[in-house]
């Protein structure tokens, strides 16, 4: 495994290199292809499914891999060397749709929604954002009102939705009780799931055209009176907003390990490019210019590398990893995008013609900075906690 991860385990090494055969042969073909068609992959993400990727932590007795979160960071960054769309694809299923169930569900729910999830017979998708709320995920209108029998009525719509229209299985949130005065906003916001194909009033709406990640699906939700039974409830009513917060926590090792596999396959491209253009009569890469940069870049992936790895053993550990997997989030991406346009420049005007893949993981790469909470949020995240911890001395 060269020069990432050391001493992964055997298990570690036979999953990986199993994967980076099936990226090589199955991925690899045909991801620029699929950049510019936008086609959504349905075979890949099967057999990714039949090959344990797409319930990766979803324990085995619910159909799933059960593997460990340092592993998982491991799977991202490999598919995301690759492919950036199929990789936002694997770890939103994983970590937000499914994540959310595990966090959450009764054991009702867990059996009835994560064996398809984990084999991909349906895919899962988790609706947060709205147009008037991002950042500010807590300003959400969507809003459920509870029926005298207990069940619910939806109304609402969400925006920017992963796998929002090739989706089977939804976890969504919404407004359940009123924002009190002088209470928190985030509170009385509760979270829902139920399967498309049960419920009516459900429409998707406007499919979006992006700058990267094009063959990831991205669509805006509609719901209009969808009647949703008790027990569509997930987690306690009203308290939604903790949950969210530790699905995102999930979430970010994953874009995390996105934004630093993006980078990792620009940088090795641009390493072996530099190494056979030839310019004023040698390679380009024996100008220290140029060695140097990619210096600087393998040294800035491996501490990302490094900052994600201690934020999934926190994980793992049961501890509380906010602030590690908001600093591993903010770095990692940040660095990934800077490997990325490095790459574009080593390759000069190749590197911005759309035969070379360093554009296209440019492209895909710029949203790791944007989802699941931005470098301002997660710097939100981390500042508040310095400003806590030292306003105690
Ligand atoms: C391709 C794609 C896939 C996505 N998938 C999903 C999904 O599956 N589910 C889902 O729920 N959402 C999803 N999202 C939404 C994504 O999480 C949001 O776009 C993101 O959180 C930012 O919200 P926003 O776009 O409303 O930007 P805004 O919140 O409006 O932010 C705009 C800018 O203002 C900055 N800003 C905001 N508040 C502050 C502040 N207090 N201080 C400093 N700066 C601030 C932000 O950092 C940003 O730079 C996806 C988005 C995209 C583009």
């Amino acid at each position: 495994m060269a020069h990432h991860h050391f001493h992964p385990t055997d298990d570690q090494r036979t999953i990986i290199s199993s994967l980076r055969q099936f990226l090589k042969d199955r991925v690899e073909p045909g991801a620029a292809e699929r950049d510019q068609t936008s086609e959504f992959p349905f075979d890949i993400v099967r057999e990714l499914g039949e090959m344990g990727i797409m319930g990766a932590q979803t324990p085995e007795e619910y159909g799933g891999s059960g593997l460990d979160t340092k592993t998982f960071a491991m799977i991202i960054e490999e598919v995301a060397a690759v492919d950036g769309s199929l990789c936002l694809t694997v770890a939103s299923h994983n970590s937000l749709c499914q994540g959310h169930i595990l966090i959450g569900g009764t054991e009702e729910q867990k059996r009835k929604y994560l064996p398809d999830l984990a084999s991909a017979k349906k895919l899962g998708a988790w609706g947060l954002t709205e147009p008037g709320s991002g950042s500010d995920s807590g300003g959400m209108h969507s809003n459920a009102k509870e029926q005298p029998d207990g069940s619910w009525i939806l109304n609402g719509s969400k925006n920017f939705i992963t796998q929002g229209s090739v989706a089977g299985t939804y976890v969504v949130l919404a407004r359940t009780d009123p924002a009190r005065e002088g209470k928190n906003k985030n509170d009385g916001i509760s979270a829902f799931v139920f399967n498309k194909d049960d419920v009516k009033g459900f429409s998707i709406g406007r499919k979006e055209d992006k700058l990267g990640l094009r063959s990831s699906d991205t669509a805006q939700l509609i719901f209009e009176d969808i009647h949703l039974p008790a027990d569509a409830l997930l987690g306690e009513r009203g308290n939604a907003f903790k949950d969210v917060m530790k699905v995102l926590d999930g979430g970010r090792v994953g874009i995390a390990a996105m934004g630093l596999g993006l980078g990792r396959g620009a940088y090795e491209y641009a390493a072996r490019y530099t190494l056979e253009r030839k310019q004023f009569g040698k390679p380009i890469a024996y100008n220290q210019n140029i060695s140097f940069r990619l210096a600087d870049i393998d040294t800035k992936l491996e501490a990302a590398r490094l900052l994600i790895q201690k934020a999934a053993a926190l994980k793992d550990a049961g501890e509380n990893f906010t602030v590690p997997v908001a600093r591993a989030k903010l770095y990692a991406t940040v660095v990934g995008v800077e490997a990325c346009d490095e790459a574009i420049q080593m390759l000069g005007g190749y590197g911005y013609i759309k035969e070379y893949p360093v554009e296209r993981m440019w492209r895909d790469n710029r949203l790791t900075r944007i989802g699941e909470g931005t470098d301002e949020v997660q710097r939100m995240v981390i500042s508040r906690d310095i400003l806590k911890r030292y306003a105690q001395d």
